[in-house]
C-alpha cells in the first residue's frame, strides 16, 4: 500500500506519514515548506519507504505522477492558521481552493481514494453545539478576513463529494477540530504552542478576548490513530466526519495549566481581540464536535488527556526546539 500526502512536512502531515510507515506502509510526502517543516520529517528520511519531494501541489504535472503512483492520497496541503488566514488572505484562498480542485482532478484519473482534511471553521458561528456533520453552516460576512478560511474549506467539501456523486470518485472529507501536539508551531497563532512557548520564555501569557471562549483539544496521534481507520473504511466513502475530542475547556484555563504545568513566572495578560487580530476580529465562543458518526464507524476513543497533550508540548519545546 502507497499512500501520497500532500502537505506532509506538516504538522498533521508528518504524523501521519509516521503513523503509515510505522505499519510498514510506503509513503510520499509532497510538501513545498510554506508552513510546514523539513525538520518535521528529518527523522524519516532513513526509512527506505520513505520519499519527499518539496514542490507545491501546483504543479500538475508532478502531481499527477505522484497521485499516479499511489494507492491512497491524502490531502492536508493548505494555507491553515487564524493569524495567517487574516493576514494572507489571497494566499489562503487560492492555495486552498485551486490547491484540492488539482488534487481532485489527478486523483480522478485513475479513481484514487482521497482523504480531504476539513476543519472545524466550517461551522463559522454556529452555537448549536455539539455541532452534527449534517447541521447547518454559519458563516460571516465577505469583509471579515477569517471567514475566507472557512468558506474555501466548504468549497472544498462540495467540489470533493461532488466528484463522487457525479464521477464516483471515492473522497473522505475529515473535519478536524483543534488538533494539537508535539511539532505544532505557534508562528500562526495557534494557542497551545503560543502559551507553551511563552511561560517557557517568561513571557506574559497573552489570552485573547475575556478567556471565556472554549475549544476541545485533540492529540495529533489520536487524530492520525482515526484518520488511517477512516481510509480503511470502506463506508466512510462520500461522506463527511468530526474528528475531535468532546472535552470542552476555557482558554483562560488553558492559560491556568499551562502555566503550572511549566512552573513558569509568566503573567497571565488580556488581550483585546482587535488587537490581537484585526479590528472587527469575530471568534467562535465554544467549538464542540458531535463524534457519533465517526464512532459508529471506527473504533475511536482519544486515548490523551490534555495535560497528555500539555506534556508532550512542553517536553518538545525543551528539546531544544526553537522557541
Ligand atoms: N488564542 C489566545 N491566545 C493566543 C492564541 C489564540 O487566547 O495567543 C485563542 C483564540 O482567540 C481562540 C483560541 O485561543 O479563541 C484557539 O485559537 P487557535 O488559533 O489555536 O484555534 P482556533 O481559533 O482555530 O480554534
Amino acid at each position: 500500500m502507497h499512500t501520497l500526502i500532500t502537505g506532509g512536512a506538516g504538522f498533521i502531515g508528518s504524523h501521519l506519514a509516521e503513523a503509515l510507515l510505522e505499519k510498514g506502509r510506503r509513503v510520499t510526502v509532497i510538501d513545498d515548506l510554506s508552513t510546514g517543516s523539513i525538520h518535521n520529517i528529518e527523522p524519516l528520511k532513513n526509512n527506505k519507504n520513505f520519499k519527499y519531494v518539496i514542490d507545491t501541489i501546483m504543479n500538475k504535472p508532478l502531481l499527477s505522477e505522484l497521485v499516479d503512483a499511489a494507492d491512497v492520497v491524502f490531502h492536508l496541503a493548505a494555507a491553515v492558521g487564524v493569524k495567517l488566514i487574516v493576514e494572507s488572505p489571497v494566499r489562503t484562498i487560492e492555495t486552498n481552493i485551486k490547491g484540492t480542485e488539482l488534487v481532485l482532478e489527478c486523483a480522478n484519473k485513475k479513481k484514487k481514494k482521497v482523504i480531504v482534511a476539513s476543519t472545524s471553521e466550517v461551522y463559522g458561528k454556529g452555537n448549536h453545539t455539539p455541532f452534527r456533520e449534517d447541521g447547518d453552516l454559519l458563516l460571516g460576512p465577505t469583509v471579515k478576513g477569517r471567514w475566507s478560511y472557512a468558506c474555501s474549506k466548504m468549497i472544498d467539501e462540495f467540489l470533493s463529494l461532488a466528484y463522487w456523486k457525479e464521477k464516483r470518485l471515492p473522497v473522505v472529507v475529515v473535519r478536524l477540530f483543534n488538533t494539537v501536539g508535539p511539532r505544532q508551531t505557534g508562528q500562526y497563532g495557534m494557542v497551545i504552542p503560543s502559551f507553551v512557548k511563552q511561560a517557557l520564555l517568561g513571557h506574559p501569557i497573552t489570552v485573547y478576548g475575556s478567556g471565556k471562549q472554549s475549544r476541545c483539544f485533540t492529540h495529533v496521534k489520536d487524530a492520525v490513530k482515526a484518520l488511517i481507520a477512516l481510509s480503511e473504511q470502506p463506508e466512510a466513502v462520500g461522506q463527511v466526519f468530526n474528528l475531535g475530542s468532546v472535552h470542552e475547556l476555557k482558554i483562560e484555563d488553558l492559560a491556568k495549566l499551562v502555566k503550572e504545568m511549566t512552573q513558569s513566572q509568566s503573567e497571565i495578560k488580556h488581550i483585546p481581540y482587535e488587537e490581537a487580530y484585526e479590528e472587527g476580529f469575530e471568534d467562535m465562543q465554544k467549538r464542540v464536535p458531535d463524534i457519533s458518526k465517526l464512532q459508529k464507524l471506527i473504533d475511536y476513543k482519544p486515548a490523551h488527556s490534555i495535560q497528555d497533550i500539555l506534556k508532550d508540548v512542553i517536553e518538545h519545546h525543551r528539546n531544544g526546539v526553537p522557541l
